[in-house]
């Protein structure tokens, strides 16, 4: 349990909660997370244990919406449709449970374009390089897992923690 929200005693981000960088900041808490590790020799302090529990949570979220495809099952992954230079296209129309009709649906719809799945996991926002990028991604998670879009650091939490 991660039981009350962790924010930053001192630097660059002191003050912000880790579970609302989870949504904003994930390419920074990432990369301090495998700082962390590749300095653990001594063991983990509290922070550390936190984060590392915190990215555990974050791939094991089930979301809430069913999906638009097929109506029954919850939903399981996001389509992106990829452009030029990375630009992408995704939505919460555009998701789909774990059965291949579903994502065939989706396929069929990308006519022909690069689509990509990736599942509802906060990992899959490593392959999305800009911050206002990944920003869009938790958007559509927010969506998804039934959460506001202006998250307190509390409910960012109780949802971790579910
Ligand atoms: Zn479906």
């Amino acid at each position: 349990m991660l039981n009350q929200p962790y924010a930053f005693q001192s630097g660059k981000h002191q003050g912000k909660a880790m579970e609302l960088m989870m949504f904003d900041d994930y390419g920074w808490l990432f990369w301090y997370l495998n700082k962390l590790n590749s300095e653990s020799h001594m063991g983990k302090n509290s922070a550390h244990r936190h984060l590392e529990e915190l990215f555990y949570k974050g791939e094991t979220r089930q979301p809430r919406k069913t999906c638009p495809q097929c109506g029954q099952r919850p939903v399981k992954y996001l389509s992106v449709l990829w452009g030029y230079d990375g630009a992408f296209s995704a939505g919460t129309h555009y998701t789909c449970c774990e059965d291949e009709k579903c994502k065939q649906a989706l396929r069929d719809e990308a006519a022909g374009n690069h689509i990509e799945f990736f599942p509802f996991k906060f990992s899959a926002l490593e392959r999305f390089y800009s911050k206002s990028d990944k920003r869009r991604i938790t958007g559509i998670f927010k969506k998804v897992f039934g959460l506001p879009e202006r998250l307190t650091r509390e409910a960012a939490c109780q949802f971790f923690d579910e």
